[in-house]
């Protein structure tokens, strides 16, 4: 058989049938903000700089995902991705693979003003930014940072630099910015930014989440339909895509929410990560990891490299199984394991 046959026959595909095309990479556990729900305001134990992937390992990597094992869109997080070292070279990178993968970034927003045009001409195909509100209060409440002009600059950067669509990320959290959900709804309507709601998820670092202080899909839904008319999208645009959409006020702009707590999407995710230090999961709140930076630095090859990924994938459970009365919450909290 030759080379590429034998590579277009691979998938990462899971006993369930469901095959992963998305790759969410992390490029650093490490982060300017210190958002409550996420990261204590001291930090975390960082992972050793050793133990990171190079921008050439992760580069390998990157080209076995998408040259031998079928992922189409990467998906570059962290950590805030944007003080990765060498991020505009890696996005070059996988700009430049076959068949070339779709590339987007979560991120903070923090110096994209200055790093929108360079990852564009990179390759960059569009940005996700987190913002949860558009009180300077409020936001540095939940942040621990005064950062707001930084993140509305990187919006304003992204936009002008047509990284879009330009999608807007917020958790809201009870009694600190749920107040008033509208408010950062107008704003994104008027900027032509797409705005989704997160439901808080169990991956804090204190371990502290309950499910009585989450907003929940529904209670953001009843929130926002006393102001818009909400029109569910048809299911079949949705896809394997995290959010559900309404179209707002008979459209063409939509709001989404991701309601990874109580309406879950596992039987449709396409989605498999790799962690800043080489881990494969399978899952968001999976509690094993397959190492591929050890065999790498051993030394094997690709095909080796390819195989154990598409065991790490295979091993993936039906559900995230936050409802089981067993769940347990894995060891590494969001920040660590790339949102
Ligand atoms: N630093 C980047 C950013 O701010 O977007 C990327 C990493 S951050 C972990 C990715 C997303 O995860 C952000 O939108 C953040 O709000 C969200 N996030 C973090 N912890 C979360 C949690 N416990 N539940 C839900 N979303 C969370």
């Amino acid at each position: 058989m030759t080379e590429p046959a034998r590579e277009a026959t691979l998938s990462l595909v899971d006993t369930f049938g469901r095959v992963a095309t998305d790759l969410r990479v992390s490029l650093t556990d490490r982060c300017n903000l210190r958002c409550s729900y996420c990261m204590p305001a001291e930090g975390l134990d960082w992972i050793p700089g050793p133990e990171l992937l190079t921008d050439d390992e992760l580069g390998r990597l990157l080209e076995i995902a998408v040259c031998r094992l079928g992922v189409r869109e990467v998906r570059f997080t962290g950590g805030e991705p944007l003080i990765r070292r060498g991020l505009v070279g890696i996005v070059a990178r996988a700009a430049a693979l076959t068949p070339r993968p779709k590339l987007s970034l979560t991120t903070n927003g923090i110096g994209l003003d200055r790093l929108a045009a360079p990852l564009a001409d990179a390759g960059l195909d569009r940005v996700n930014v987190s913002l949860d509100t558009l009180d300077p209060e409020e936001f540095a409440r939940i942040t621990r940072r005064d950062r707001l002009p930084d993140v509305l600059r990187g919006l304003a950067a992204a936009e002008a630099t047509g990284l879009r669509p330009v999608k807007v990320n917020a958790v809201l959290l009870r009694g600190v910015n749920d107040a008033d959900p509208g408010r950062l709804l107008d704003w994104c309507l008027e900027r032509g930014y797409e705005l989704r709601f997160i439901e808080q998820m169990p991956l804090d670092p204190q371990h502290g989440w309950t499910r009585d202080q989450m907003i929940t899909a529904a209670e953001i839904l009843d929130r926002l339909s006393r102001s818009y008319e909400l029109t569910p999208e048809s299911s079949d645009l949705r896809g394997a895509a995290p959010a559900e959409r309404w179209v707002v006020n008979g459209g063409p702009a939509t709001v989404g929410i991701i309601a990874s707590v109580t309406r879950p999407f596992c039987g449709d995710c396409d989605r498999v990560r790799l962690t800043a230090d080489g881990q494969v999961r399978n899952c968001l709140f999976a509690r094993e990891e397959s190492d591929l930076r050890g065999p790498l630095r051993d030394g094997v090859d690709d095909a080796e490299l390819a195989l154990r990924w598409q065991i790490a994938v295979r091993g993936k459970r039906a559900g995230h199984g936050i409802d089981d009365p067993t769940f347990l919450q894995p060891s590494r909290p969001m920040s660590a394991i790339g949102g």
